[in-house]
Formats: structure tokens, C-alpha cells, sequence
């Protein structure tokens, strides 16, 4: 979480920080700040609020002369968000200015021993310890001085500093969060993610852990902590700045819903053209484990690997994994979920995995990204980047990516004769076109938005996939719209949850698989008769869902296995709509960010 952007050329720094913070908002947004070096001095310009606080503050950068600049977004950890608390940091001497994405956890430790040394804290944070300690080992070098503070520090961290001693240098290092170097002509970048720098430079290096990196106007030199110099390939960034910009949409949010089918188009085509996924050996067992929408992604892949292969499965929420010391074995495939590959919970769960022997299938977004790169295998999700926090576009990327994943196994088994991967190919190219469906039905979705879009307290209701979908269904609409929401298991409602059902509280059942119609039809009729008002999600046919729901949004048939696709859109339009009328900051929903880089 968090954004950090740096800069060293020739232009002025501070507009180029606040427009790559821009581009990085979504990352975290509780204040924001930036250092900037100008004829031997460094000047800090910080303030609580959104970007938009520091922007006026800085009069767009125009105030703050200088080439040379470190910018920060800050989504606290350690201290509320204040101005003193904000990041660019200084060490009181004030030569050194950091800014800091992640967590030194035994910064109480250090801060004692600084203190001990006669440094004075005036903030809350983690960081500040990181300006103290490069004051305190600071020798005359940079990059000796980053090493030390490397050695030292533990956590996770992607840092970026200046010094007044140094007015061409600009340093930076990362460990467990993410941090990118972008390659001008007489000007690089720093940045925690591709978008911040796209404008400028398509060229970049993913630097790995404890990689620093050393930005002068004229180039960039990488070292490990020995500091001997590390070559690394220059990666060029294919995908355009428009992919990351509104391109005339009100919200992110809504633009990547309506990119959904040709994302999941560029997902499935090129797996299936080149004949599905090939495996060596086939697993005894799969561990998924994801943290928020894509654990909700793995709940569907556990129905749909185990209904396919049989093979079983078991899903996991990736911080609590680690911690619940799983089960693992060399025939495990563990299969970790990430729409930005750098969720710190489930990189550690990874690591822990890879660790006891596990084979590692990664499904990712971001190309490079640490999760990419630390795992054996890669599904690439091509859904673009996505700047919404809530997911959608990733999350139907993911659903399509299990597919591909079951159907790959399940032919590496000897069990998918060419007719039925004919059958299975056929209904996953047609899941773009059945997605444009439900964009087209958005009018009628956003009735029923407006009907509802006062309720206090919702429930979703499914059985089986249809579960799994509920979960998304619930999570999309409370983290947009802030509206109490609770998913369970249609026969599970009654054994305490339905007690909170009353007069006029609404229940969205799901009801896509035809064989659990029925039984779901019966919780319905259980809800009902408390009060509750039903708005189901059934595929088309299933009269019995209408006669007793109060309004139903269909979706086309389907193999009910690929049902939860076209689905979502419609559970992500409807969170959509609601939040919509409810006036809330739909692409950055209160206290959250994006790419979750911390524990
Ligand atoms: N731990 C730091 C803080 O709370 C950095 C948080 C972030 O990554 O934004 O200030």
C-alpha cells in the first residue's frame, strides 16, 4: 500500500512527484507529502488529506524549485494519519529525507537505541527511525549508508532517500514491497508501480529484495549488499497509458467492469489456442490461498477442480495460512492468487509453501511482480491494470484463470476427451459475449439499485457456486457502498444468522445451478416469511425463483460450472449502482488501498 514516486533530471520534480502520486492514489490516500533538493537544501511540503490537500498546498509543484524529489501517499500503519506523521521524513539534521512503503517492525527496538543516542522523535511512525538511523550511519556515501540501514532494519520496506550532500543522487531499495525503476533520457524515476512513471518511460527495472539502486541524471546503477554492481535486463512495459487513465468514464471502477470481456477474452484465447496448460505431474492435493476477492476466486476453484478432477482441494486465507502450520508436501500445488502479485500475505504464505517443498502455481495481473517471478509456474490474468480498489476486472480474469487451471489438469489426467474440451473451450469464448449481456442489462440493474440503495443491512444467500458467489457479491457492495453485508450458505442462514432477518430486510439470493433451484427456492420462502425482501440473480428459465422473489436479474444459460462469470458483472454493476447513489467515493473507498503490501 502506499504510493512512492522519485525523480531526478532536469525538470522541475515536484510536478512530476505529484502527478505520479496521482496515478498512485489508489494506493493509499490519508496524506501525502514530498521532499524535494534544491541548491543544497532539502525542503518538506506534507499535509493529511487526499492528494488534492498537498497539490494546493505546493500550488501544483510550481512553488518548489529543484530536480530532484522523493513523493509519498500514505496509508498508515503506525500513527493516524497527520501532518506530522506523513512521510517525506527528514533526520533532524535535516540532510536526509525518506519516504517509506511497508513495515520496520522492530523499529521500537531502534527507536530505543536511537534515542539512546540522543535523536528526538517527533512523529509516530515506523519510518521516522529509517531518517534517524541514516543520519546516525551517514559517512559520506549513500550507498554504504543504505547497506547499513539494511542491516539493521527488519520488515518490509520499499525506501526512497536524498541528502543534501548529494544533489545527483537519488537511492533506493526495496524488501517485501514493491518498487520500480523507470529508465529516461537524463532523467530516472523511482515509483511503486508502472502507472506513476508510464508518461515518461516505458523502460524499467524490476529490482529484487535488497537490490539498491543508485539514480543519478545519466543513468542507474543496481548493487546487492555487498555492493558489488548486479546487471538486470531492461523490461519494456507493452500496455498503454490509456489502459491506466478514465478515458471519459466517471469512475475506474465502471470502466474496468466494461473492459471485462475483452480481459477475459485475452485470459482464455491464448491458453486455449496453444491446447490448455501442460503438467508434468499432476498433484495430490492443491492448496489455494489468497487474501479478500481472490480467496473468494479460490472458493470457486475448489468446487470447480474438485467437481472436475477430483483432485482435492482446500482454500485458504493467505495470512492465516503461514500461521496454521498447513499440511504441505512435494506433490502439493499450491496455487496462489494476486491481482498485483505483491500482497505481502500471500508472498509470505508463498515463500512459506515453496519453503516445505510445494510446487507454486502463481495467478497474477502484474507482469514481474514479486509473486510472478517467486513462483514456478504463471498464470498471467491480461486484465490490464486496474486502478478501482475494489476488484472487477481482476477478479474475472482469476475466475477464468481456475477454469483454465482445472481443464489443464483435468486433461493432463487422460480425463477430457477432445469432445468435451471442445464443449468446455466452446463455453469459456463465449463467457466475453455472455459478460456483454450483463453490461447491456445495466439499466435494469441500476433500477433495482435505486430501489434498494437505503437498506441498512444485506444478506446474500447461494448454495454451493453459487455461495462462493454470494461472497463476492456481499464484499463488492460493502466495501463501496458501506452498507452492512454478510454472505452465507443458503441452508446455513437458519442455524443463527436468520434471527436478523426483519420486516423490509433485503436478501439477494444467487441462483445459478440448476440442480440446487429448488432448495434454494425453499430459503427463499424462509426469508420471506420473516420479512425479508428478495431480489434474486438466476439463470434465465427459472420461473420458480420469480414467483417467489421480488425482483430477479437473470443471466443466459451456460454450463453451470462458468455461471459465476457473467454473474459477478451483474453483483459488480449492482454494488456499483448503489454506491453510486449513495454519493460514495466508489475508487477509493474509505480505509482502503489497493495492493495490499503489509501483514
Ligand atoms: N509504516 C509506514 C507508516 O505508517 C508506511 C505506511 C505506508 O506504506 O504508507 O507511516
Amino acid at each position: 500500500m502506499c504510493g512512492i514516486v522519485g525523480y531526478i533530471g532536469t525538470r522541475q520534480a515536484a510536478p512530476i512527484l505529484l502527478d505520479g502520486l496521482k496515478k498512485l492514489e489508489y494506493r493509499g490516500y490519508d496524506s501525502a507529502g514530498v521532499a524535494i533538493l534544491n541548491e543544497g537544501t532539502i525542503t518538506v511540503e506534507k499535509t493529511k488529506g487526499r492528494l488534492k490537500n498537498l497539490y494546493d498546498m505546493i500550488n501544483g509543484g510550481k512553488k518548489l524549485p529543484g530536480t530532484v524529489g522523493i513523493g509519498h501517499t500514505r496509508w498508515a500503519t503506525h500513527g493516524e494519519p497527520s501532518d506530522v506523521n506523513s512521510h517525506p521524513h527528514a533526520s533532524e539534521s535535516g540532510r536526509i529525507a525518506v519516504v517509506h512503503n511497508g513495515i520496520i517492525e522492530n523499529y521500537m527496538k531502534l527507536k530505543d537505541f536511537l534515542i539512546g543516542k540522543g535523536y528526538t522523535f517527533i512523529s509516530d511512525t515506523d519510518t521516522e527511525v529509517v531518517a534517524h538511523l541514516a543520519d546516525y550511519y551517514y559517512n559520506g556515501n549513500l550507498l554504504e549508508t543504505m547497506v547499513k540501514i539494511i542491516h539493521r532494519v527488519e520488515g518490509s520496506y520499499a525506501l526512497g532517500l536524498v541528502s543534501s550532500d548529494h544533489p545527483d543522487q537519488l537511492i533506493a531499495v526495496r524488501k517485501d514491497s514493491p518498487l520500480i525503476i523507470g529508465l529516461g533520457e537524463g532523467e530516472n524515476f523511482i515509483a511503486s508501480d508502472i502507472p506513476a512513471i508510464l508518461k515518461y518511460t516505458r523502460n524499467i527495472y524490476l529490482i529484487d529484495d535488497q537490490e539498491i539502486a543508485l539514480l543519478t541524471r545519466d543513468g542507474v546503477t543496481l548493487y546487492n549488499t555487498y555492493l558489488e554492481e548486479v546487471q538486470k535486463e531492461v523490461f519494456t512495459v507493452d500496455w498503454d497509458i490509456a489502459a491506466a487513465e478514465k478515458g471519459g468514464y466517471e469512475h475506474f471502477m465502471f470502466k474496468e467492469i466494461m473492459e471485462e470481456p475483452q480481459s477475459v477474452l485475452n485470459t482464455v484465447g491464448p491458453v486455449l489456442r496453444q491446447g490448455l496448460l501442460k503438467f508434468d505431474t499432476i498433484p495430490d492435493r492443491i492448496s489455494i490461498v489468497a487474501c479478500g476477492s481472490a480467496y473468494h476466486v479460490g472458493i470457486v476453484g475448489k468446487y470447480v477442480i474438485e467437481e472436475l478432477t477430483r483432485i482435492p482441494v482446500e482454500v485458504d486465507i493467505a495470512s492465516e495460512y503461514r500461521y496454521r502450520n498447513p499440511i504441505i508436501t512435494k506433490d502439493t500445488l499450491v496455487v496462489v492468487i494476486s491481482q498485483s502479485g505483491e500482497t505481502a500475505d500471500t508472498i509470505a504464505a508463498l515463500r512459506e509453501a515453496k519453503k516445505q517443498g510445494a510446487k507454486i502455481f502463481g495467478i497474477v495481473n502484474v507482469v514481474g511482480s514479486s509473486i510472478a517471478r517467486e513462483s514456478d509456474e504463471v498464470l498471467y490474468t491480461l486484465a490490464g491494470p486496474e486502478i478501482a480498489v475494489a476488484t472487477t476486472k481482476a477478479y474475472s480474469t482469476q475466475l477464468t484463470a481456475v477454469y483454465l487451471l482445472a481443464l489443464s489438469l483435468k486433461k493432463a489426467m487422460g480425463q477430457l476427451p477432445p469432445e468435451d474440451e471442445k464443449h468446455y473451450a466452446d463455453e469459456l469464448m463465449r463467457l466475453p459475449d455472455l459478460i456483454s449481456e450483463m453490461i447491456e442489462q445495466k439499466e435494469k440493474i441500476q433500477y433495482y439499485a435505486s430501489k434498494f440503495f437505503n437498506a441498512k443491512s444485506v444478506f446474500f444467500i447461494g448454495r454451493g457456486l453459487d455461495y462462493a458467489l454470494s461472497l463476492e457479491g456481499s464484499l463488492k457492495l460493502k466495501e463501496i457502498s458501506y452498507i452492512h453485508s454478510e454472505a452465507y450458505g443458503a441452508g446455513e442462514l437458519k442455524h443463527g444468522t436468520i434471527s436478523l432477518i426483519e420486516d423490509g430486510t433485503l436478501v439477494i439470493a444467487v441462483a445459478t445451478q440448476e440442480k440446487l433451484f429448488e432448495k434454494i427456492v425453499s430459503n427463499i420462502r424462509e426469508v420471506k416469511a420473516r420479512g425479508a425482501v428478495v431480489l434474486s440473480v438466476a439463470t434465465e428459465g427459472c420461473e420458480m425463483i420469480e414467483e417467489c422473489s421480488d425482483g430477479v436479474l437473470y443471466i443466459p444459460k451456460t454450463d453451470p460450472l462458468f455461471a459465476p462469470s457473467p454473474a459477478v458483472t451483474l453483483l459488480q454493476l449492482f454494488a456499483y449502482y448503489v454506491a453510486s447513489l449513495k454519493g460514495c467515493d466508489i475508487d477509493k473507498p474509505r480505509n482502503l488501498a489497493k495492493s495490499v503490501t503489509v501483514e
